[in-house]
């Protein structure tokens, strides 16, 4: 690869290491899972302690500006500090979709008293932060999404559902898509509204998933008033500042092969030693996981390498979120074959069922190879 650590990306690796040894106490650690697993009430506040010694350190989003609690950092830091974040087993914040989608927007768009009351909240994990863009009759096509926000007096009133929301249940604010001009093309009559949850008309309905967990929900809005001063961006450009998401992580796509290849070395390790790996089937499966999880790593790092030297972000991204949703689902599949009905409890247990969402969550697998096939490969659109 054409880049290497810089001196500032290890100078900085060694003050986050030691500061992680003097914090990082077994209590924040937990069962490693972070946000994804339901959560007690009392984890939540663990976790939200812990969220608050990062940001106090500015550790919790050091690729925000340094003006709104980060620390400016580039992409070498950033795949530093997620390297160090994974090494060590930290959890990590409570708001995830908050820093790295939410955030970035309000940003771009919002205006002084949205940046300097609602960034650092979220940054120390005071606000818990949802997305509520997809609808049932709107998920891959989202521009068709239609609930509803009319404008009466100082106020829009919405009403409408959502669903798939990640967090919802824990959730205090949401970034909220509504349709705020019926006549206008699809795209166009959309807004972006900063949604406290707690407002009255506001009804959130957890959605059990497939592995017994709480993780998404349902949210119904009957007649809520949104006061006009949580609109996000101008009136009716909702899209262009949904759009505006990862602009300050272009490291996170480093995390993708880390975890992947840490399990992947896992079961090399187990398959060794239960003796598996002696059976010829079970050796091509898992040289195929192996070699996928090393396809991720330079796709990563191209990624990084384009940030690095300023070029523009190229199709790498989209090929990372396939090639990595995919591998964990044949991961789970080789776990099988290697641990047999120790596959089916514990942590493969559930990472054999939860990741079949991957190839739906954030742009599904078909939509995402639509997108490569046309702007990658150049092939006309499909009907
Ligand atoms: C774990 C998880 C977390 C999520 N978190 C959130 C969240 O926090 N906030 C939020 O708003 N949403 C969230 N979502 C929703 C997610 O964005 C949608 O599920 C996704 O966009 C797909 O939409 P859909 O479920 O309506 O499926 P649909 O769009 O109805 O798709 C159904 C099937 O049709 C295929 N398909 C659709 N269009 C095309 C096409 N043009 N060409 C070929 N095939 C096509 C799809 O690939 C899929 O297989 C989450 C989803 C998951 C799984």
């Amino acid at each position: 690869m054409d880049f290497d650590y810089p001196p500032e990306a290890e100078a900085f690796r060694a003050e986050f290491r030691a500061w992680l040894n003097e914090n990082l106490t077994d209590k924040y650690r937990g069962d490693g899972l972070g946000f994804s697993m339901e959560m007690s009430p009392d984890r939540v506040e663990v976790l939200r302690e812990w969220n608050r010694l990062l940001a106090e350190a500015r550790f919790a989003a050091i690729a925000w500006p340094v003006e709104y609690g980060g620390r400016g950092a580039g992409v070498m830091e950033q795949v530093v500090f997620a390297e160090e974040m994974h090494r060590s087993g930290a959890p990590g914040t409570l708001n995830p979709l908050g820093l790295s989608n939410i955030a970035p927007a309000i940003i771009a768009h919002g205006t002084d008293d949205q940046r300097q009351i609602l960034l650092p909240r979220m940054l120390s994990g005071e606000d818990i932060w949802c997305q509520g863009f997809s609808e049932p009759e709107a998920g891959s096509d989202l521009a068709s999404l239609k609930m509803s926000a009319v404008t009466d007096g100082d106020c829009f009133i919405v009403n409408g559902q959502k669903t798939w929301n990640t967090l919802g249940h824990l959730a205090n604010y949401c970034e909220l898509l509504v349709r705020t001009d019926v006549a206008a093309p699809k795209h166009k009559g959309i807004s972006c509204l900063l949604v406290d949850m707690t407002l009255p008309g506001v009804e959130v309905r957890p959605l059990v998933t497939i592995t017994g967990e709480k993780e998404f929900n349902e949210i119904f809005f009957t007649d809520v008033r949104v006061p006009i001063s949580a609109l996000l961006g101008p009136l009716h450009e909702g899209w262009r500042v949904a759009m505006t998401t990862l602009a300050y992580e272009r490291g996170t796509v480093a995390n993708l092969h880390l975890g992947l290849r840490a399990k992947i070395g896992g079961l090399l390790k187990a398959a060794k030693e239960n003796g598996t790996a002696r059976d010829p089937v079970v050796r091509q499966s898992l040289a195929r996981i192996y070699l996928e999880g090393e396809l991720l790593k330079l796709i990563s790092e191209r990624a990084i390498s384009d940030a690095i030297h300023g070029r523009d972000l190229g199709p790498e991204s989209s090929i990372a979120k396939l090639l990595w949703s995919e591998a964990e689902q044949h991961l789970g599949e080789v776990a099988g074959e290697v641990l047999g009905a120790d596959a089916n409890s514990g942590s493969w247990g559930r990472d054999r069922v939860y990741m079949r969402a991957l190839t739906i969550a954030g742009g599904t697998t078909q939509v995402n190879k639509n997108i490569l096939a046309t702007r990658v490969l150049g092939l006309p659109k499909g009907p």
